[in-house]
């Protein structure tokens, strides 16, 4: 009898250890985005000329502090920048830093008004505010996550490495500002836990281990995985959101973000970057030359967005810039599907990635309802293993926005 065997593609792999941490100089003049991820422009609320401190709202969307200032400074300047999500022109405040740094924290009635106040967003990205990420009555646990989501990148690791009891700390305000049952700090497997045993023990935050095979940290997997080991609903909260919020809630809003950087040189850095900087400083500071026809990419190497240009500013949630050298840079050549298989034998959800793709190349959105296309979780792995050259990240990325301005077009 002729047996079929499969075989196991190598899947890779996330940090399991932090890397030591260099604390990048912060510029003279700091640029700030005063836009949405979606790329929405908010109204600014200074002037030029206006004297801005920590804390200094900056810009509010939707009634709720959005941009703030963390430094002392004058602003100086509005001009545009790309964003890191690839939207063009959008406006940015350029404040130049007072010599005289830095304040004292400020201090707040309770540490849920200093998160406001801060204006802190649940992963830097959708747009929630943290008070708002959660509903309580239908997660019981929060899961506070030190585990990098992309393969490469190095951050929340080298955050927990920089500064492990002050993390479960920081979990535990998480977890009582959401008000949640129980709260878990989840580390990759090989991080070792014993240094936060006293802490944890002391601020009653659990400490879980979760694998480091990608993309088992991406939220969607990782909240399966933990209800189904807690017995609990379980939301997740990246490290990164409730350390700041632990800052925040000590009088200081968030002033820089933990970047891994890498490319030209061999070896990965941790830079702590701060908030307003530019992408092209970063690089420099990290001692890494980006020359002509080379590629800069944001979070992961799988997933992440090419940038236009280097002026980009240092927004929070940034945690990975990846410089591809020109000679690696793989041209897309998008040739015909030939049923191979492999994105189907990679995608962690059952999308049926190739269809979606062929219905996406010829501009047929709608064929695309009923293939699994909403229980994509963005995680790359099909693109990056498709002889063909496919860009199947990006068709299912256009498939969705259309079928959304479809859906607006109905109403
Ligand atoms: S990006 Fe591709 S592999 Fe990942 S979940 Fe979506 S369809 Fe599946
Ligand atoms: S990996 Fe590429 S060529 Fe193979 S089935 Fe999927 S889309 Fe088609």
């Amino acid at each position: 009898m002729i047996r079929l065997t499969g075989f196991h593609r190598p899947r890779p792999t996330t940090a399991c250890s932090g890397l030591t941490v260099t604390a990048m100089e912060r510029p003279d003049r700091l640029r700030f985005l005063l836009a949405t991820p979606t790329g929405q422009k908010l109204v600014p609320l200074v002037a030029k000329g206006d004297a801005v401190e920590p804390f200094t709202v900056l810009a509010r969307w939707e009634d709720r502090p959005y941009a703030i200032c963390p430094v002392k400074g004058t602003v100086t300047e509005f001009t545009t920048a790309c964003d890191a999500h690839g939207h063009q022109d959008m406006p940015v405040v350029v404040i130049t830093v007072d010599a005289d740094q830095p304040s004292e924290p400020r201090h707040f009635a309770s540490a849920r008004e200093a998160v406001d106040a801060a204006g802190i967003l649940i992963m830097g990205c959708t747009g929630l505010a943290m008070n708002q990420c959660l509903p309580t009555a239908t997660a019981k646990a929060l899961a506070v996550t030190a585990m990098d989501l992309y393969p490469g990148v190095h951050s929340a690791a080298s955050l927990l490495a920089r500064h492990g009891e002050a993390c479960v700390k920081a979990a535990a305000l998480a977890g009582s500002l959401v008000g949640v049952t129980r709260t878990v700090l989840v580390l990759p497997d090989g991080a070792d836990a014993a240094p936060l045993k006293e802490a944890s023990a002391a601020h009653k935050v659990e400490i879980h281990h979760a694998p480091v095979r990608y993309p088992l940290a991406l939220p969607p997997l990782l909240i399966k995985r933990l209800e189904e080991r807690l017995g609990i609903t379980c939301a997740v909260m990246p490290l990164s959101t409730a350390f700041a919020a632990y800052k925040a809630a000590q009088g200081t809003p968030p002033s820089a973000v933990m970047v891994t950087v890498t490319g030209h040189t061999a070896d990965p850095r941790a830079m702590l970057a701060p908030l307003g900087a530019t992408v092209g400083q970063v690089l420099s500071a990290a001692g890494q030359k980006v020359e002509e026809g080379d590629k800069v990419v944001t979070a992961g190497p799988l997933t992440g967005q090419a940038l236009c240009n280097l002026e980009t500013p240092v927004e929070a949630g940034l945690s990975g810039l990846h410089v591809i050298p020109r000679k690696d840079v793989v041209e897309t050549a998008c040739d015909p599907c030939i049923n191979c298989g492999v994105c189907l034998e990679v995608c962690p959800t059952g999308v049926q990635v190739h269809m979606i793709g062929r219905y996406a190349q010829y501009n047929i959105f709608d064929r695309a309802q009923g293939l699994g296309i909403k229980s994509c979780i963005d995680c790359g792995l099909c693109a990056s293993v498709c002889p063909s050259h496919r860009p199947l990240l990006q068709w299912i990325n256009l498939t969705r926005s259309q079928m959304a301005a479809a859906e607006v077009r109905a109403q």
